[in-house]
């Protein structure tokens, strides 16, 4: 391994150190009986946030030192994200040793290879590579370049050139983008060949739903990169829990692109802390169907999907919790616009429900429209509840399945934004020229040193992200997702906010401009720490959680 390489592992070992005696120390503080109280993590939550992001961003060290080995410009890249990375847990952790339980010299061994990968003469090094290889090579085999390559053109073709337009008035996502979709194979990415998709139960589905995830995030978050992901949550939990029977009516219509879908697990009073849900569904009197009363919120693309996948309580009794959840596939008109009304026939027996949704006006992530969506005795027949009788109380579980894979698909979502970002920074920054002194008069923005060092450091946090995501992906492949997808999405949706501040920053005014996409990008990129899991939600209760319980095992 070359020098700087071994210097960069033995950096980040140190780091790790840290982690493992911080998490020891955090597990220590928290535990009763042998067991981690969360009553007592959260007296310690300052701490648990920061060392959550801190874990993650070794886990992107270690997947960067891989990277490091195609090549020179590889090696560049990943040693320009560690220095960055190590700085960043050394800032969280200055002042705050005695509270994560560990000694900041552990540290100062690494500090060589922090200076010389971070001084701006080795980052603008790097930036000058930038013109030619972006933000450096990605490294999958053929198979993906092509399904990359697919993705890519669709996003260029049918996603960008409306993109403008629904972000500006709001609009719905034009009908023939999800037809192009459906006609390149996006919503049958994750459902099984045997049901219709191209799913063979394999690395190669993870990562081909990452890849196509991005590119359509590429050419929109709100238009194109969002659009796949709801139909492989409800997918995943239909295969894990649903029967035989609801597989074969669902999956291949939501292959086909004939279902569109959209999740209803939140509620106005129960965001982070899902198990708490109050809508309830209470089988009729005949047993043959369930009705639907309470009010779901930020239900996105509600109007316009066939079938929402509803979280609701089966138990009425509230302290059965989490297990006291079933999930529905509810079945509706597909609705345009920004809300909708429809009532089951007053007519018959069991008829005169009502479901009512109106969307929540949002600086960003426009196109799909977020919902608040009432129901008021609203019939699902008992077919539709996932597994049938089986599925009575694992709601819960299943559509925690369907969020892993939810939160990887957020990760390749800011992984997508922020190329888009970085691109349209780098080409302002080439083509606007300034003010300087010297040599610099008149020169372009690209050519001074704050904005090489900005943008050499964008592209290799995005390398970051990327390559991190599909490192995720292989895991989830072999069951080993829960953590490393919270820890991608946590890390990776945070970096997409700095990456799309400082492009906007290389605009000046015209970053401000909504004629220019990076302000887009920009809102867009705020939405990523707040759904799929909010960033601190994600850090307290799963990350931090998890890794304290590991180590009380250790
Ligand atoms: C544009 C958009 C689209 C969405 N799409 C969907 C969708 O399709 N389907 C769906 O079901 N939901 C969707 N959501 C909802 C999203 O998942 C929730 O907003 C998210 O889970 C946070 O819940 P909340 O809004 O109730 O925030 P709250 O739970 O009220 O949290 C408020 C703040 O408190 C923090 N917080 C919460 N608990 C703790 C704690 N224990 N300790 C410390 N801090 C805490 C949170 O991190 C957050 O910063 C969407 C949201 C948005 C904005």
């Amino acid at each position: 391994m070359p020098e700087h390489l071994t210097a960069a592992a033995a950096a980040v070992d140190a780091v790790a150190d840290i982690i493992t005696t911080a998490t020891q120390h955090l597990a220590a503080a928290s535990s009763e009986g042998g067991r981690i109280s969360v009553e007592k993590l959260d007296q310690h939550q300052v701490v648990a946030y920061d060392l959550a992001h801190a874990a993650s961003a070794v886990e992107g060290c270690r997947v960067m030192l891989d990277y490091a080995g195609h090549g020179e410009l590889e090696s560049m890249v990943a040693r320009a994200f560690i220095a960055d990375a190590i700085a960043d847990v050394a800032t969280r952790v200055i002042a705050r040793d005695e509270l994560w339980g560990v000694d900041l010299a552990t540290l100062a061994p690494g500090r060589p290879f922090v200076a010389a990968h971070r001084s701006p003469g080795f980052l603008e090094e790097l930036a000058e590579q930038l013109p030619r290889h972006g933000t450096g090579p990605i490294h999958l085999s053929d198979d993906f370049d092509l399904v990359r390559e697919t993705f890519h053109r669709f996003a260029e073709e049918k996603v960008r050139p409306v993109a403008e337009h629904v972000h500006r008035t709001n609009a719905d996502i034009p009908e023939d983008v999800i037809a192009g979709l459906a006609e390149i194979g996006g919503f049958g990415l994750s459902v099984p060949q045997e049901y219709g998709g191209f799913a063979s139960g394999g690395e190669h589905d993870y990562l081909g739903m990452v890849v196509a995830t991005e590119e359509l995030s590429w050419g929109s978050l709100g238009v194109g990169g969002s659009l796949i992901t709801r139909p492989e949550i409800l997918t995943r939990a239909i295969v894990k829990g649903g029967t035989e029977e609801q597989k074969q009516r669902w999956l291949p219509r939501i292959a086909s692109g004939e279902l569109m879908v959209g999740v209803m697990v939140t509620e106005p009073d129960y965001g982070s802390d899902v198990a708490g849900i109050k809508t309830t569904a209470t089988p009729t009197d005949d047993g043959s169907a369930y009705r639907i009363n309470g009010v779901k919120t930020w239900a996105t693309f509600a109007g316009r999907a066939d079938v929402l996948m509803l979280l609701a309580r089966t138990d009425p009794d509230r302290k059965a919790g989490h297990r006291g959840l079933s999930l529905f596939v509810v079945e509706k008109e597909s609705a345009a616009g920004h809300s909708f009304a429809f009532t089951q026939d007053a007519g018959t027996q069991d008829g005169g429900g009502k479901i009512e949704g109106r969307a929540i006006d949002t600086i960003g992530y426009r196109g799909m429209h977020s919902y608040e969506v009432a129901f008021d005795d609203w019939l699902v027949p008992a077919a539709n509840l996932v597994g049938e009788d089986g599925g009575l109380g694992k709601g819960f579980y299943l559509q925690m399945e369907g969020f892993e894979n939810g939160r990887l698909q957020t990760a390749a979502r800011a992984v997508g934004l922020m190329q888009a970002a970085f691109e349209a920074g780098l080409t302002y920054a080439q083509e606007r020229k300034v003010g300087g002194a010297g040599d610099l008069v008149g020169k372009p923005v690209f050519d001074y040193q704050l904005s090489r060092a900005k943008l050499a450091r964008m592209a290799a946090l995005i390398q970051a992200g990327r390559q991190f995501s599909y490192n995720v992906a292989r895991r989830m492949a072999k069951g080993e997702g829960a953590l490393p997808a919270a820890m991608v999405k946590a890390y990776v949706c945070r970096a997409a906010e700095w990456v799309t501040r400082e492009a906007m920053q290389l605009h000046g005014g015209m970053g401000y401009a909504e004629e220019f996409p990076v302000s887009r990008y920009f809102v867009d990129a705020r939405v990523l720490s707040i759904f799929e899991g909010a960033d601190e939600t994600l850090c307290l209760r799963l990350i931090a959680r998890r890794l304290a319980e590991q180590a009380l095992e250790e």
